[in-house]
């Protein structure tokens, strides 16, 4: 038996069955001979280059809950957990193909025609277009209702006029669904949001900067700009001037997924922090054995091990289609936020080692640092959960 099979099976969280545990297995042979070699030199070059794609499309390991008519395996949501889980035990940098998976390509098959379905979903699972969501503007981030992008009806087409930033898969995209104001004067203004499915290639569509981030370098995110853009009408998703309800209905998923990824990035943490202070030594003891290492990895793991559970519980729920928006922002908050602190305290028990490159923690610490940011910050998810509290 294989190292990584016996390592799949010791397994204990109940909603995974054998068949989820030998998928986790040919995803973790796919990463050891397919990414790990190559991911140091991803991460230098600041994009996954599209070959991996199509590798991963032809596996199966992109949009496998998609049905099977169009492309995809037809299973379930802990298929694409497992593919997620995997993905965040090498690096953030990956996290543009969950959301692609993940995140984009649940709004097509929840909101889109049978005509949209068949013409992006066979892509999207293949790998051959990569697909990106485009909400965030300049001036309107946590603010959605504020953003000024426009599509305006021309005969049968939309204009559309503006400009996104921010945007995870922003240089490889091939397909991007765009927040845009169809009526800018609606009151309330998030009456006037819809959702718009732009190609590349269309006129007037082009990218602005591939953006300098602190971390997740191999995550290529960019600016969008959108100027004149002819959209045929053919390409809204859903109905017009329900883009804002899409957008609230579907990002459950996308931070239950964004505490899934923290959650492992957090054990790792741990992991990478356990074995450096069993074998480090100072003042002719093992830094594992100072009590202020044992009570700080002590905390840690009681954390790691609450929000492993907590998201676990969340997984399960969130299959079985129950609205739990309320606890999955605590989770988004409390797990991306634990894991943020941790990341300096794992860095600080590996001393002047933990700041060099070459340590997996000083890349955790850069990489977690936007994930109580990102898909909603924490103190939008604070907002949620307070409103729901009826305050
Ligand atoms: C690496 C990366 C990838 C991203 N990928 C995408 C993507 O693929 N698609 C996309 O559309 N966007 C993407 N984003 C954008 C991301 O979702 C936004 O950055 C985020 O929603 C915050 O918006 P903002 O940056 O405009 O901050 P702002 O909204 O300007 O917030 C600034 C600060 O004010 C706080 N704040 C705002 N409102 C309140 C309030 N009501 N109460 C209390 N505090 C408040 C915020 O929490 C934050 O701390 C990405 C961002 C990053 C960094």
């Amino acid at each position: 038996m294989s190292k990584t099979i016996s390592k799949a099976k010791k397994e204990t969280r109940g909603f995974l069955t054998d068949e989820h545990m030998m998928f986790r297995d040919s995803v973790r042979k796919f990463i050891e001979k397919e990414i790990e070699p190559n991911y140091e030199q991803w991460e230098k070059d600041r994009i996954i280059p599209r070959e991996l794609w199509t590798k991963l499309g032809e596996q199966g390991f992109l949009c496998p809950s998609v049905d099977e008519k169009y492309g995809g395996m037809g299973v379930d949501f802990i298929f694409d957990v497992v593919i997620s889980e995997e993905f965040a035990r090498v690096g953030a940098g990956l996290s543009g193909i969950g959301l692609h998976s993940n995140v984009v390509t649940p709004y097509i098959t929840s909101f889109g025609t049978e005509q949209q379905k068949q013409k992006y979903l066979p892509k999207f699972a293949s790998g051959e277009w990569i697909s990106a969501i485009a909400m965030t503007e300049p001036g309107a981030g946590s603010d959605l209702q504020k953003i000024e992008t426009t599509a305006i009806k021309d005969g049968s087409d939309y204009i559309v006029n503006g400009q996104k930033t921010f945007i995870t898969n922003g240089i490889l995209s091939d397909v991007v669904i765009v927040a845009c104001k169809t009526d800018p004067k609606a009151v309330p203004a998030h009456n006037g949001v819809s959702l718009l499915i732009i190609e590349r290639g269309m006129e007037g569509f082009t990218r602005g900067r591939k953006l300098d981030k602190v971390g997740m370098h191999s995550q290529d995110t960019a600016e969008l700009i959108f100027e004149n853009v002819r959209v045929p009408a053919e390409n809204l998703l859903g109905d017009e001037g329900k883009g804002f309800l899409y957008l609230m209905h579907k990002l459950q998923q996308e931070r239950l997924l964004t505490a899934v990824g923290a959650i492992v990035a957090a054990t790792d943490m741990l992991e990478l922090t356990l074995q450096y202070v069993k074998e480090r030594e100072a003042f002719g003891r093992l830094i594992g054995k100072f009590q202020n290492t044992q009570f700080t990895l002590a905390e840690i793991a009681t954390q790691v091990k609450i929000g492993q559970t907590f998201v676990d519980d969340l997984i399960i729920r969130h299959m079985e289609g129950q609205n739990i928006v309320t606890e999955v922002s605590m989770a988004k908050w409390w797990i991306t936020d634990m894991a943020r602190k941790i990341s300096a305290d794992c860095m600080q028990l590996h001393g002047g080692y933990g700041y060099m490159e070459e340590y997996k923690i000083a890349r955790r610490y850069r990489d977690i640092a936007v994930t109580p940011i990102f898909a909603g910050s924490n103190e939008i998810m604070k907002v949620i959960i307070a409103k729901n509290l009826g305050l």
